[in-house]
Order: structure tokens, then C-alpha cells, then sequence
């Protein structure tokens, strides 16, 4: 049912994490995918991974939050694909610290590895994406920008942004038949909780025992459970979706 052949498509923040599994997703459906991450080795090591399956992958590195790299990774695409069909803007950095202690700099940092990274990347593919007579842009949320998390007001209030940009973003864009959506998941079985449970001094399985409690669905999900959000996204099954939230979460969050 998905067929994403002879799509080209850039995953920001795959070398790793969930990027990295819905890069390996597309790429299984056909597509062919750019790699971006601002750890260079990483990025590489990601698509040498799905080139070793006899799939087609680039390495693209670089900091989402960086005008000239956005443009570099974006040139550096369409120039060895011919085309942009689908961005997705993954790449993100989580952020655990009471409202008082959260300083400036790490206000900025979220915000700009986020939104602006979001907002940088979709200008700069939006003309590849007109001369094709379309494509798909979708941006990651997170159930914390839906309902908002004490001690992660920051990575909530950007999460909520994008929210914003997608559907202000979806109207905009429908006339050139660009859809945007978002696809906001719950706590997912990533790095993401170790790092969690470093910021909070505590363990990785107590972080899980207590994000599983709080989901109908009583588990972690999956990077396959977003993966496969981002598939029907791309692809013609999403032919009439126009921004959109699809919240792969357990039930965490009842919208
Ligand atoms: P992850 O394992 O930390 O992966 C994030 C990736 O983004 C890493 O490879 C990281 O590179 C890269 N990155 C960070 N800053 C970047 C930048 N400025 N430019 C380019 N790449 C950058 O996180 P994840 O769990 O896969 O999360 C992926 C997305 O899902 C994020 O937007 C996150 O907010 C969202 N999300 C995650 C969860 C969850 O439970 N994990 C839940 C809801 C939403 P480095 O490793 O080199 O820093």
C-alpha cells in the first residue's frame, strides 16, 4: 500500500533515533533518502547502513539551526537526486529543567533547533517542491506540545509551535499542492529516554515504569510506530491530509 518509488526525501536529525528509523523506513519503500544530522560521522554511518541493503541513501551533514548548512543540505540533495519530493523535519534536542533554571541560551537553542530549523528548511525546499507541482513537508511534535509538561516548558512551548507552523504553514502551501502535517508521538523507546534519565539523575527503566503509566496502552512506543505515521504521510495514502496532527501515542493524549 505505501510506494514511495523514485521519491526523493530528507530526513533532518537521521543519523540517529527516530529519524533514523523513518529514514530506513522510506528508504525500504522505495525512496531515496537524504541523510542530515548535525554529527557528520553519524550521518554517514546512517546511510552507509541503508546503502548496505542495496537501498538508496546520501550522507547531507549539518546544524539544522544554520542558514548556510540548511542551504548546502538542500543543494546537496536535489544535485544528486534531480528532485525534493518530501521533507521531514525530525532533528530536536530534549530539554528537562524546572520553569526558574532554564537559562537563555538554552531557551534559544531549542527554539532555534526546532522552529527555525523547521522554518529554514521548508523555505528552502518549497521551490524544488513547486516545480514538481507538489510535495509532502511533515514536522515532528511531540504529545508535550499538545498538552504541555512541568519541568520541560521550553521543548513544550516549541513543540506547540510547531503545531502552529504546520497548520498555518498547510494552508498556505495548499494551493501549490504542498501538504504539511505534523505527527506528534508520545514517548517513544529511544536514546532520548537515557538522556532523560541522566538530566533527571535517575534510571532509564524507572523513566519508562513511569511514562508507561500514564498511557492507556500501558507501553513505550515504538520508532516503527512513527516510522509508519511518516510512510502513510509521504505517501498517495496521505493524498488528502492538509494540516493535520497524527499522534502515534497509546492514547496519552485523547484529541
Ligand atoms: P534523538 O535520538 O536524540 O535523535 C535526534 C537526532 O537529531 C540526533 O541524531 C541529533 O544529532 C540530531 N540533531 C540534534 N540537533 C541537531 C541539529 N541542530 N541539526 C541536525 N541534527 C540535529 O531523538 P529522537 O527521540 O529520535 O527524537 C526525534 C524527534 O522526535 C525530535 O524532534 C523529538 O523532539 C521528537 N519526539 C521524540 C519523542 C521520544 O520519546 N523520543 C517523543 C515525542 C517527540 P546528535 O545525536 O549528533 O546530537
Amino acid at each position: 500500500m505505501f510506494n514511495l518509488e523514485g521519491k526523493a526525501v530528507i530526513v533532518t536529525g537521521s543519523g540517529r533515533g527516530i529519524g533514523k528509523g523513518i529514514a530506513e523506513m522510506l528508504a525500504s519503500l522505495g525512496a531515496k533518502v537524504a541523510i542530515n544530522d548535525i554529527d557528520e560521522h553519524l550521518a554517514q554511518k546512517t546511510a552507509d547502513h541503508i546503502r548496505s541493503q542495496g537501498l538508496i541513501a546520501i550522507a547531507a551533514a549539518g546544524d539544522v539551526a544554520q542558514q548556510a548548512d540548511v542551504k548546502k543540505v538542500v543543494e546537496q540533495t536535489a544535485e544528486e537526486f534531480g528532485r525534493i519530493d518530501v521533507l521531514v523535519n525530525n532533528a530536536g534536542i530534549i530539554g528537562l529543567k524546572p520553569f526558574p533554571e532554564i537559562t537563555l541560551a538554552e531557551w534559544n537553542r531549542m527554539f532555534h533547533v526546532h522552529l527555525t530549523g523547521s522554518f529554514l528548511f521548508s523555505q528552502e525546499v518549497i521551490p524544488y517542491m513547486k516545480s514538481n507541482g507538489g510535495g509532502r513537508i511533515i514536522n515532528i511534535a511531540s504529545n508535550w506540545g499538545q498538552r504541555g509538561e512541568a519541568g520541560s516548558v521550553h521543548y513544550s512551548a516549541v513543540k506547540a509551535g510547531i503545531i502552529g507552523f504546520t497548520k498555518a504553514l498547510a494552508r498556505e502551501l495548499a494551493p501549490d499542492r504542498i501538504l504539511v502535517n505534523a505527527v506528534a508521538p508520545g514517548p517513544i523507546e529511544t536514546d532520548m529516554i537515557e538522556e532523560e534519565a541522566r538530566l533527571l539523575g535517575t534510571t532509564a527503566d524507572q523513566i519508562r515504569d513511569s511514562l508507561a503509566a500514564k498511557i492507556p496502552l500501558q507501553r513505550l512506543g515504538t520508532i516503527r510506530d512513527v516510522a509508519v505515521s511518516i510512510a502513510f504521510l509521504a505517501g498517495d495514502t496521505g493524498n488528502f491530509y492538509c494540516g493535520q496532527v497524527i499522534s502515534p501515542n497509546g492514547g496519552e493524549v485523547m484529541m
